[in-house]
This record gives structure tokens, C-alpha cells and sequence, in this order.
């Protein structure tokens, strides 16, 4: 393995380390720590815990959200005078919530080598064994911590079709799901992945109706680190709303011309789909004769 690259530079190695089950360390993440010069980690007390796990005895200098600013500058230094750094955090991946873009950044832009070393990442962990489609997903990190923000986030994605996945702590678990319960259909799947690769592991896939439920009434099911990760939206339930400025649009047409010419002037204005647009026409016309 070689630590630095041809114009005597140091590499900068970013070291993914186990979310909870030490196990999960690679091989060649053990190498690479104790290769390098230097680990920056974002809790220096927690990760010499985790080198002593592993006999390592390297150089720990900390780098964290509140100073990774300037410890960038200065370690970006010590890569120019031929040091190779690993940058791990407390848990899993750099930067995937978690400190170290700055200094990445940086050490790109200085066109230096950064070398990823891939293991335990929480987001990819629950999804592997989530069920649901992975083909597309978005990553939302922690969501808002005030209720009223956290609402306007759901509402943003309630017709969101691709899977999207969040972060959340103990804390927070059962506001979430409760607001989520405001936003959301109750009949949408989720799965709370909680406490993974560790002793009381649990991921539970089912709808968010009965995921509230079972926070409210289980106690351990607040306890833990936690990923939410929820269905994307089905498209013929997106569909399925016409909405009122729509029907609006509908109605107007309806006083002018025949229902088959109206529902097709709809179709093109509004892009609602042709059986939808039908159906609330005939509806409409329904309650006219009644009136
Ligand atoms: N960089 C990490 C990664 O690659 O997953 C994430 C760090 S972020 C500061 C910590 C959050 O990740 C926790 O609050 C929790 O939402 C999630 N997380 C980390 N470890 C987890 C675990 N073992 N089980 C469930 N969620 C976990």
C-alpha cells in the first residue's frame, strides 16, 4: 500500500468503521490505520477505543463539526509535507451525516489523491435488508427539529415516488412518526431499522399506521439509533386526486361542450390522466341531474 503518490504528497484515506458490531471493520481499513501517519477523527476518545480494539497505536488528532475548518487547513499542510492522513468518523462513513466534506473538499481542490475505504455506512446497512425498491432512493440525513418544519418536509415528499431514507435519534423517533402520521397515508409501508449490527438489531417493515403504533406501546422501540426508511408514493394514488383548480378547469368545459370534448380539452391543460378526468365528469354530471 502506498501512502503517497508521486509528487511526494501524502494521501488522504477516508475510513469507513463499523456502526455498532466491531466486527464489521475490514481488513483493509485495519491496514490503512495503521499505515498511516495520522488518523483525524471526529472523537478522538471514542476512536482510540476502537484502534485499541484492533492494536493500533497511531496519532490521533481530532477533527470535528465545530473546528473542521481550520483542522482542514492545517491537515491539508501535513498531506503536502508527505503525511498520509485516515479520516474516520465515530460511526460508519465520513461525511454521511457526519463531519469531513470540508477537508475532502479541500484536498481535492488542491488536487491531491483521497482514497475511500469502504465498510459499515447505517443507510445502505438498513436498506440492504429493508424490502423495499432500492433501485432509486434519495438520502434526506436528520430531518428538521421543530414539529412545524418537519411537517413541511413530509408534505414536500408526500408524492415523492422514489424510496427516501432518514436518520433519527431516540429523541425524536415518536414525534417524527406522529407527524409523519399527520402527512402521510397511514396505509404507506415504512421500515424502522434500529439498532443495527447490534445485540437488539431490529428492522421492522410495515405500515406507518401500525410503525406509530408500535413506537407508542413498545418502549424498546424508542430506544436506540434509528433509520426510517419510506415507500415512495404509488403513482396511480398520485393520480387518483383531481384537484380543485382541476376540477375548476373540468367544470368550465362542461358548459361548453360534450363530456367526451371536455374531458379531453381536461386531459391536455391539466396532464391529469384520461379515465380520472372521466370519471369526475360523470360525477359531475351525476350531481347536476340531482340538483
Ligand atoms: N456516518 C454514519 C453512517 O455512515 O451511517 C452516520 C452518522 S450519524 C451522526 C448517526 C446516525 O446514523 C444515528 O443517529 C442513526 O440515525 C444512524 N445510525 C448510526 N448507527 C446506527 C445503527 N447501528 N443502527 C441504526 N441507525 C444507526
Amino acid at each position: 500500500m502506498s501512502v503517497s503518490n508521486v509528487s511526494g504528497c501524502g494521501k488522504l484515506y477516508v475510513v469507513a468503521t463499523p456502526i455498532g458490531n466491531l466486527a464489521d471493520m475490514t481488513f483493509r481499513a485495519v491496514e490503512v490505520l495503521k499505515k498511516v501517519d495520522l488518523v483525524a477523527a471526529e472523537d478522538t476518545r471514542h476512536v482510540k477505543m476502537l484502534l485499541q480494539h484492533y492494536g493500533i497505536t497511531n496519532k490521533l488528532v481530532s477533527l470535528h463539526q465545530h473546528n473542521e475548518d481550520k483542522a482542514a487547513l492545517v491537515l491539508l499542510e501535513k498531506l503536502r509535507e508527505g503525511q498520509s492522513i485516515a479520516l474516520v468518523s465515530d460511526a460508519g462513513t465520513p461525511l454521511l451525516s457526519d463531519p469531513g466534506m470540508p477537508l475532502v473538499k479541500m484536498v481535492k481542490e488542491a488536487g491531491l489523491d483521497v482514497v475511500p475505504i469502504p465498510g459499515a455506512c447505517a443507510l445502505i446497512t438498513a436498506l440492504s435488508a429493508a424490502g423495499l425498491p432500492v433501485t432509486q432512493f434519495s438520502f434526506e440525513g436528520f430531518l428538521p427539529r421543530t414539529s412545524s418544519a418537519r411537517k413541511a418536509f413530509f408534505s414536500e415528499r408526500l408524492q415523492a415516488k422514489k424510496t427516501w431514507i432518514f436518520y433519527e435519534s431516540c429523541h425524536r423517533i415518536l414525534a417524527t412518526l406522529q407527524d409523519m402520521a399527520e402527512i402521510l397515508p397511514l396505509d404507506r409501508q415504512i421500515v424502522i431499522a434500529r439498532e443495527l449490527t447490534k445485540l437488539h438489531e431490529t428492522i421492522v417493515k410495515t405500515s406507518l399506521g401500525d410503525a406509530l403504533l408500535l413506537v407508542t406501546q413498545n418502549d424498546n422501540m424508542r430506544k436506540g439509533e434509528f433509520v426510517v426508511i419510506v415507500d415512495g408514493a404509488i403513482e396511480d394514488k398520485k393520480e387518483q386526486i383531481v384537484t380543485p383548480e382541476q376540477e375548476k378547469i373540468l367544470t368550465i368545459l362542461l358548459r361548453e361542450c360534450s363530456i367526451k370534448t371536455a374531458v379531453a380539452l381536461a386531459v391536455e391543460i391539466t396532464g391529469v390522466r384520461k379515465k380520472l378526468l372521466y370519471q369526475a365528469a360523470l360525477q359531475f354530471e351525476k350531481e347536476k341531474e340531482i340538483d
